[in-house]
């Protein structure tokens, strides 16, 4: 066909819309597995927290910070990673498709590229995908509620799947024995639970799983040359507190 057709059919460019996120706001892409109860259960993921997926998921959320320097600050915990890029952020003008669809299909191509640096002799039995949102916080507050939502969503699952698979692993119940066991149990329940059947104290579990990773950029001096490095570096602390937010003045300027 010839060009005068296919100006033709160009019109239908026009059914395109795309929506543009509000300047001067924080973006935050949150993106979480699809189905990987199950898909935990098909590659034998250690329960109730796998250390090897963990780690790939910390590398392909780097991998995306690597490629987009306006991520200021990752969050991940279990199969989900929220990715916080600052608020003048000018990428592809703020189109929200590009960087929803931008972030999640390389985080997506990360998990399954680097999949057996992190398990090895396991097989990856068939392609994992992620959805992804996008969302908008007007206020520093909000951003930092929303990190504290995250963070404290981390700990009550941790506490709750760490009793749930105490109970299975050591204690010999069945799944639905300990779901019985912790239905309407607090924290300080499954704390008394963990302490006196198993002699687990909850608080000397791994920061990795109380509290997920949070990734930063820092610069790195190396000993022998003179520039400065930058790195993306884990961290497993709390962040609801100030004191991370004192440690770290440059994510929130102002
Ligand atoms: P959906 O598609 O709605 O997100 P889902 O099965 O992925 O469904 P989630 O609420 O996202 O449900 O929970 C993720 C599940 O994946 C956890 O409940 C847990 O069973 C499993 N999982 C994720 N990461 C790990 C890990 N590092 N170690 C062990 N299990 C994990
Ligand atoms: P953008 O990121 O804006 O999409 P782009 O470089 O991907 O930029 P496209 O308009 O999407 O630009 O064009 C894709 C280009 O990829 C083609 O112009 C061509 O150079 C190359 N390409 C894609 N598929 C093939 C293929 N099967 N064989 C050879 N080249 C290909
Ligand atoms: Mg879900
Ligand atoms: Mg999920
Ligand atoms: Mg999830
Ligand atoms: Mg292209």
């Amino acid at each position: 066909y010839t060009k005068m057709a296919n100006s033709k059919f160009e019109y239908v460019k026009d059914f395109e819309t795309q929506e543009k996120l509000l300047p001067n706001s924080w973006i935050v892409v949150r993106i979480d597995g699809k189905g990987f109860h199950k898909f935990s259960t098909k590659h034998n993921f250690n329960k109730p927290n796998d250390t090897r997926a963990l780690g790939l998921m910390n590398r392909a959320a780097a991998t995306v910070m690597n490629e987009y320097k306006d991520i200021v600050l990752s969050y991940g915990v279990s199969d989900e990673y929220s990715f916080v890029l600052r608020r003048q952020c000018p990428l592809y003008n703020r189109r929200k498709d590009k960087i929803m669809t931008y972030l999640n299909s390389l985080f997506t191509s990360s998990y399954v590229y680097f999949w057996n640096e992190y398990f090895h002799d396991v097989k990856l039995k068939y392609p994992p995908s992620f959805d992804s949102r996008i969302v908008l916080y007007p206020t520093d507050e909000n951003l930092r509620d929303y990190l504290n939502w995250r963070q404290a969503d981390c700990h009550i699952n941790n506490l709750y799947n760490t009793t749930f698979w105490s109970l299975i692993l050591k204690g010999g119940l069945t799944n639905c024995e300990a779901e019985q066991k912790l239905c309407g149990t607090d924290s300080a329940h499954k704390n008394e639970i963990l302490f006196s059947e198993f002699g687990i104290n909850y608080n000397n579990e791994l920061d990795l799983f109380k509290k997920g990773t949070i990734l930063l950029r820092k610069n790195i001096k190396h000993p022998l040359h003179e520039k400065s490095r930058q790195v993306i570096y884990p961290f497993h602390e709390d962040l609801i507190r100030d004191t991370f937010w004192d440690k770290n003045t440059n994510i929130l300027p102002g």
